[in-house]
């Protein structure tokens, strides 16, 4: 049977098991070592290592491209927007990752590249942006406003300004959507987040289906030096075999959670995805297999509120990142560079565990503030 013919949950579990002959390790055993006999196709490590091919060779089905995993999402991050010019215009969503704006706000400040903030949501807006731009960067679901983009149709747009477009996939994972089917030239990962899940890994991957690019990146990372551990795409590879279950349950969770924090006097606002008013839904509806794990909410007694809900939860952890087995909450307006986000705004990277645990954890916690 292809790996084409087989459905991703299938995937999860069996891409990346390496040899297929009698006696051979279920699971491609991890290589430390810093260089290999002379003769090889791989001399230094530097260049590659078999436990990030094993990993690697997972995403890129995953994904329908080729892989490359990098030290952190940042390394991948900055390892694409290293391959512009100087000067270059890059067209990013106002809402992007922290980390993101502020790698394209540092580089803007030296004349190395331009940043042209946008709506990501607003596609006429995005695509006026574009014009003149040298790439189009996209997050969708964005962190931490859960605004979606219209993948399909920025993809066509930027293309016909011939703008190469490069979507990050960390919220969506490549179980609800698949970026490159929808055109975008480069899909880049914080696998630091679900598709390591376990909170214990920060490694990165940029995956396209395009020789050269992945050429240009492969020589990049080597240049750069930001390479994974060995050690690291072992653990993320280990932890992708249960993508799909986590993500079911963890979306599920999810959606409940939202519903009856809709209800909840506590609060002014939720955004998710799969509420059906939710401004993102229609979109999402037509191009996610699902709405994922990551909800916002706003807090009806603001800022200080929020900060007693985070202070109040026992189940839930008080912690910044996402995407582990673990439900964690977090005010994201304590960020520097967040000012623009609501600042009684929650976000919650909602986990596996029991979905009546985390809604009497989180309803305790809301009532604290009322
Ligand atoms: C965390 C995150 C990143 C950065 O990844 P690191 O692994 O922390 O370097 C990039 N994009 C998104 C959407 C993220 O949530």
């Amino acid at each position: 049977m292809e790996d084409r013919d087989l459905d991703p949950a299938t995937l999860t579990v069996h891409a990346g098991r390496g040899g297929s002959q009698p006696g051979d390790p279920m699971n491609v055993p991890v290589t430390f070592a810093s260089a290999y006999r002379a003769e090889g196709a791989v001399s230094y490590a530097r260049e590659g290592n078999p436990s990030w091919t094993a990993f690697e060779d997972a995403v890129g089905v995953l994904e329908g491209g080729s892989a490359l995993a990098f030290a952190s999402g940042m390394g991948a991050i900055s390892a694409v927007l290293e391959g512009l010019p100087v000067g270059a215009a890059v067209v990013c969503p106002r809402d992007s990752y922290l980390g993101t704006r502020r790698y394209l706000a540092e580089a803007e400040e030296r004349g190395r590249l331009r940043a042209r903030l946008v709506d990501i949501a607003d596609t006429e807006a995005t695509l006026t942006a574009c014009d003149g731009s040298a790439l189009l960067w996209v997050e969708s679901p964005t962190n931490p406003l859960l605004a979606i983009a219209d993948l399909p149709a920025l993809c066509q747009g930027a293309h016909q300004l011939g703008i190469p477009v490069v979507v990050d996939n960390t919220f969506a994972t490549p179980l609800l959507q698949r970026p490159l089917d929808a055109d975008a030239d480069v899909v880049v990962h914080s696998v630091t987040k679900f598709l390591s899940g376990h909170s214990d890994v920060v490694l990165g991957v940029a995956v396209t289906r395009d020789p050269a690019r992945l050429a240009g990146l492969a020589a990049r990372r080597s240049l750069i030096g930001a390479i994974p551990g060995p050690m690291e795409t072992y653990l993320a590879l280990r932890g992708l075999r249960t993508l799909d279950v986590r993500m079911e349950r963890a979306q599920a969770n999810a959606g409940e959670l939202a519903r009856r924090l809709e209800a909840h006097p506590a609060v002014h606002l939720v955004r998710y995805p799969g509420l059906p008013d939710d401004p993102g839904h229609t979109r999402a509806a037509k191009q996610m297999r699902g709405f994922g794990a990551v909800l916002s909410l706003e807090v009806a007694g603001g800022r200080a509120a929020a900060d007693a809900v985070c202070s109040a939860v026992r189940v839930m952890m008080s912690a910044t990142s996402l995407g582990g087995v673990e439900t964690t909450i977090e005010r994201r307006g304590r960020w520097a560079g967040e000012e623009a986000i609501p600042e009684s705004l929650l976000r919650i990277s909602v986990g596996c565990e029991s979905v009546e645990d985390l809604w009497n954890d989180l309803a305790r916690a809301l009532e604290t503030t009322q």
